[in-house]
């Protein structure tokens, strides 16, 4: 396909993977048919002037409404509320759907972009996390692609030369910068800021992801993603600190050669490489000058980033419901931190709190996924008291 005849829908257009997404779309011409957001409505209203998309969504209505009334001039549709996300004229016309909706939220999109056997550019590793079987079989069934635009897993599709299985793959190698608090000890981390957790050292990303990055379970969440965009089992995917973060992931064949992604840290490039697959063009990320580098450097996790490692390895292993929990209880917990109720390791122990009073259940459908995750919120609240008074 011509690249410049490809539509996109955009799910989260307002969020910094949404923004990103735009500027690439820009860069290679490409044609917008949806955006939707929650309720930035000065932002969605900006892009909407200058893509002229058919459709535009707020989940939020009254944010709906403002809007409404700011671009009576516009031939935009705007269409409004949660119930409309999975509506068929958001998918219909487009050939890609970008889903970069953060957290659980994003599920619907992901599950009805792969219904309508539309290509799926997924930010929104929660889709993956939740319901990975459910993504994947569907996609599977209806001959539908999930594209990374996960640097990591973009990293890997690239070593794979655009495969998502090789009979010769041994194992993955998924890179993590180790956050803002890398080499500290659990001790040192007591009194840690919002501030300070939210000082990424070398990429610059929304608040959740932010958070997860320094309790590392961005990092656990991804190794589900792997999991089951590339068909490999848990024990086969090793995580490495990597401070640079230039190595963006690593493949480990049988006859123990690697492959490995090496770019500058720039988001807008596995976007790309998502909207562009598996063609490349000219890209808005700066070229890499290894000289300038001067030296990449390597670390194993140490002890505080294996607790939330292990909470999401555990999850997959136990199969079920459980990586609903996790990410259900992730959600909450770094929302309490995020408003200063409970403290930054509080964070983890608000999880497993909640995992260990969970029985697991299977997961057959939809409708399964979003019990648990309601399960969860629900347990979550009811114990809002006892989480701000132990781990504040
Ligand atoms: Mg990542």
């Amino acid at each position: 396909m011509q690249e410049k005849s490809k539509k996109i829908t955009l799910f989260g257009s307002t969020g910094f993977v949404g923004r990103q997404t735009l500027e690439v779309i820009s860069h290679l011409g490409l044609n917008v048919i949806a955006i939707t957001a929650n309720k930035n409505v000065s932002i969605i209203e900006r892009q909407i002037r200058k893509f002229k998309p058919k459709y535009a969504l707020m989940t939020d209505e009254r944010a709906a409404t403002e809007l409404k009334l700011k671009i009576r001039d516009s031939s935009t549709k705007i269409l409004c509320g949660k119930d409309e996300l999975c509506n068929p004229n958001l998918f219909e016309e487009s050939n890609i759907i970008v889903n970069s909706i953060v957290g659980i939220a994003g599920l619907l999109p992901s599950v009805c972009a792969l219904a309508a056997k539309k290509t799926l550019a997924l930010a929104n590793k929660e889709s993956l996390v939740v319901a990975g079987k459910i993504l994947t079989s569907l996609a599977e069934k209806n001959c539908a692609k999930i594209l990374p635009i996960d640097s990591e897993h973009s990293a890997i599709l690239q070593c794979l030369n655009g495969k998502f299985s090789d009979k010769f793959l041994k194992k993955i190698i998924l890179t993590a910068s180790g956050g803002p608090f890398f080499g500290k000890k659990r001790e040192e981390l007591l009194n840690v800021s919002v501030a300070q957790a939210m000082k990424h050292p070398t990429w610059s990303m929304g608040n959740k992801i932010t958070i997860d990055s320094a309790t590392m379970m961005n990092k656990g969440f991804e190794l589900i993603e792997a999991h089951w965009l590339f068909n490999v089992d848990v024990q086969s995917i090793d995580v490495l600190i990597h401070r640079e973060s230039i190595i963006h992931s690593l493949v480990e064949f049988a006859d123990n050669s690697l492959l490995a992604n090496l770019a500058v840290p720039d988001m807008r490039l596995p976007i790309q490489y998502a909207l562009t697959y598996p063609e490349r063009y000219t890209s808005l990320a700066k070229n890499l000058n290894l000289y300038e580098i001067n030296q990449l450097t390597f670390y194993k996790p140490n002890s505080f980033s294996l607790d939330a490692l292990n909470l999401c390895k555990n999850a997959l292993i136990s199969g079920g419901s459980l990586p609903v929990v996790v990410n259900a209880a992730n959600e909450f917990a770094v929302d309490l931190f995020l408003r200063n109720r409970i403290s930054f390791l509080g964070i983890i122990e608000v999880i497993k709190f909640i995992c260990t009073a969970y029985k697991n259940s299977p997961i057959n459908n939809i409708d399964d996924v979003l019990n648990a995750d309601d399960w969860t919120k629900n347990f979550a609240n009811s114990n809002l008291d006892s989480f701000v008074k132990y781990f504040k």
